[in-house]
């Protein structure tokens, strides 16, 4: 039966707000939107329908997520304030040596529901573990799952690979229409030139969409140019050769031709103005993860030049063990406020614009945006209800302003995917959330 969902507002992202507005779903598939009136009339018409009235809430696209680790989620807040290298170090040792599949497995189902809770509809997921295949799944997330790969020994980049296509042989088996397998060499540090050659061919073959954390650091950038600095360091600790290419990340990438397949490249801080010319010239996408960015005092990436230049970025959390929660309104409004004041510009990226960022632009990140990103008839029904009834949103003068400015994840009270409620403002569909709690608790109590 077709649903109408009627909502004080409603804002498309393609067209403007509409107060008092109506979204009318059927089969999954947007059927229907514009003023409450002319949806009710026109449903009326083809037959019954049911009504869900979200009352003084704003109805938007469903929020995409381009950038997360779901699996890390057990680690939230437990490795806060160290540098960003004691960080990776002590992240991969707990991984590996403390968490058993089943808890990485728990970790990325309570990420999740986090991110159902925050009206998160779509996430680009990072992991090593596979975990977030069976929680996006399961879960009734959209989204692709990028598996890693890692290796910067040259000779060991066949094995690597092997390795990869097994994993990824492995996780097409749980594949369904909503949640795809995609690949991830890891970054140029940790990745041979050999290796980022033979994933990159193995991308084309088997059409698998491609990310990278690339440009990430000052450290990063001092080991392409110079093969020093602290990740110079620790390959030299480990014996491991290292011919540094003497340019940046990206135009390494793009030397090595793995442009091609126009990744997602995360981060992306250091680009300089060359580096977005090729990211542009080769239509590569960039995940946009201001906090995580700042948090580990890395800087702020050039996201404003490289959309003006018509690159396609979207805006992504990163992991909650640098970020600390799966929020895309807080991301969204740090995004703001971080351009405006390193810029010192107050007309750069209003709300409207920054509630793009979070839905069409984030779907265009992962290749997504003929299916979601906005309320548009024909497009799939990923839709995200914020409530502005709160003390703190209250009087509404723009719905959009309000989101932005004054809300947060915690004010979603319904997160639907391809017409499927997910989240309807008081439990998560999907998961048993207090017995998921409680094994969290129990990972979490592993790690210390
Ligand atoms: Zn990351």
């Amino acid at each position: 039966m077709t649903t109408l969902y009627a909502s004080k507002w409603v804002l498309p992202v393609s067209a403007p707000p509409i107060t008092n507005g109506a979204v009318a779903v059927h089969n999954g598939v947007i059927t229907a939107v514009g003023p409450e009136p002319e949806v009710r009339e026109k449903l009326a018409q083809e037959g019954p329908f049911q009504t869900v009235n979200l009352g003084e809430a704003a109805l938007c696209p469903g929020f995409v997520n381009v950038h997360a680790h779901l699996e890390l989620t057990v680690m939230r807040g437990l490795l806060d304030d160290l540098s960003f290298h004691a960080w990776i170090r002590k992240l991969t040792q707990l991984r590996a040596e403390r968490l058993r599949p089943v808890d990485l497995q728990v970790s990325a189902r309570w990420g999740v529901v986090e991110a159902l809770r925050s009206g998160v509809t779509t996430i680009g997921d990072t992991g090593d573990s596979g975990a977030a295949m069976d929680a996006m799944v399961t879960g009734g997330l959209r989204g692709t799952v990028f598996q890693e790969v890692f290796g910067i020994e040259m000779l060991k980049a066949k094995r690597s690979l092997t390795d990869l296509k097994r994993k990824v042989n492995a996780m097409r088996r749980q594949e369904n229409s909503l949640v795809k397998v995609g690949i991830s060499p890891h970054a140029p540090y940790t990745v041979s030139k050999l290796l980022y050659q033979l994933v990159t061919e193995y991308s084309e073959e088997e059409k698998l969409p491609v990310c990278i954390h690339a440009a990430e650091s000052l450290a990063e950038e001092d080991f392409m140019r110079q093969g020093m600095g602290p990740i110079g360091e620790a390959l030299r600790k480990r014996d491991i050769k290292w011919d540094a290419p003497g340019v940046s990340t990206i135009r390494y990438l793009s030397d090595l031709n793995v442009l091609r397949v126009k990744p997602l490249l995360i981060h992306c801080v250091r680009a300089t103005e060359e580096d977005i010319g090729l990211l542009a010239l080769w239509g590569a996408r960039v995940a946009h993860c201001p906090k995580s960015n700042a948090k580990f005092g890395h800087g702020i990436a050039p996201a404003l030049q490289m959309r003006k230049r018509g690159v396609t970025v979207g805006l992504g959390t990163d992991s909650v063990a640098s970020n600390n929660v799966c929020d895309l309104i807080d991301e969204a409004r740090f995004t703001g406020l971080l351009h405006r004041a390193s810029q010192g510009d107050d007309r750069l990226l209003p709300a409207s614009e920054l509630l793009e960022w979070m839905t069409l632009g984030g779907a265009r990140a992962l290749g997504l945006e003929n299916r979601i990103g906005t309320i548009d008839v024909g497009k799939e029904a990923d839709l995200t209800a914020v409530s502005l009834a709160g003390a703190h949103n209250q009087p509404v003068h723009d719905p959009a302003v309000a989101i932005l400015a004054s809300s947060s994840a915690r004010d979603v009270v319904l997160t639907m995917v391809r017409g499927r409620v997910v989240f309807d403002g008081q439990t998560v569909q999907t998961f048993d959330e207090n017995r998921l709690r409680n094994q969290l608790q129990d990972a979490a109590a592993r790690l210390i």
